[in-house]
């Protein structure tokens, strides 16, 4: 039967407390100031993208190893580059190695569609099946090398790699829109990450925002 609205309210659900516990201590402690990020990072349910781990863990202030040299970011770094995204609901994402498909999902609920690249082919049907499952229904995963980008729906006014190529990849510049915003992390043994900012008359604003360790790029560039 339906509740009728009078009765008792309904208890927060344990992984819905996790989360709020994550963005309490983890965020908004420091620096994600972002309410619709927050917001996000309330509802995307995280754990059900760390396979192998428990529940408790996967809302831990720490990256997570999920076999097949993919790892979920720390929720803070997520957070972190989804904000310097600045997100907005006309926006168009690129997501850069889709992994158990996390950064795409949150991404999903702020802005209008995600396209997100995944090189391992068992990974990218993992996790499409996932994200099906789960309800997103404005990301499409495919499998591809992203250092040549998506080309097919470009230009992105935000691109968000997971993955750290030792240069810039010349196709995500390229397929940035003016005033867009690639976010990633560049270096092989010593990591930053960055963000571009295309300008409308196309020249790029580059800032480093802080050191990091993400899995290496791989691909053609
Ligand atoms: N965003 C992911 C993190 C995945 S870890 C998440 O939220 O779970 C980084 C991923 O990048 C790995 O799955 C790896 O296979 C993938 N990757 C590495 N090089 C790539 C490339 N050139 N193109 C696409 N994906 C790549």
């Amino acid at each position: 039967m339906e509740p009728t609205g009078d009765g008792p309210q309904p208890v927060p659900s344990l992984t819905s407390e996790l989360r709020e516990q994550m963005v309490q201590q983890q965020l908004a402690r420091r620096d994600i100031r972002c309410t619709d990020v927050l917001q996000a990072m309330l509802t995307v349910p995280r754990h059900e993208f760390a396979s192998g781990h428990s529940i408790d863990e996967a809302y831990t202030d720490k990256p997570l190893s999920i076999g097949c040299g993919q790892t979920i970011s720390q929720p803070y770094i997520v957070a972190l580059m989804t904000q310097l995204a600045r997100p907005e609901p006309r926006a168009r994402a690129l997501d850069i190695g889709t992994g158990s498909g996390y950064q795409a999902a949150l991404l999903s609920q702020l802005v209008r569609d995600v396209q997100s690249v995944e090189i391992v082919a068992v990974l990218a049907e993992q996790a499409r099946r996932r994200l099906c499952k789960l309800g997103y229904d404005n990301i499409t995963v495919h499998t591809g090398d992203g250092t040549q980008g998506w080309s097919p729906t470009a230009p992105y006014d935000i691109i968000i790699a997971a993955a750290s190529p030792d240069h810039v990849p010349p196709a995500l510049l390229q397929q940035l829109a003016p005033k867009g915003r690639l976010i990633l992390p560049i270096g092989a043994v010593r990591q930053s990450l960055m963000l571009y900012e295309k300008q409308l008359d196309g020249t790029v604003r580059e800032s480093t925002i802080a050191p990091v360790a993400f899995v290496p790029m791989v691909g053609a560039e």
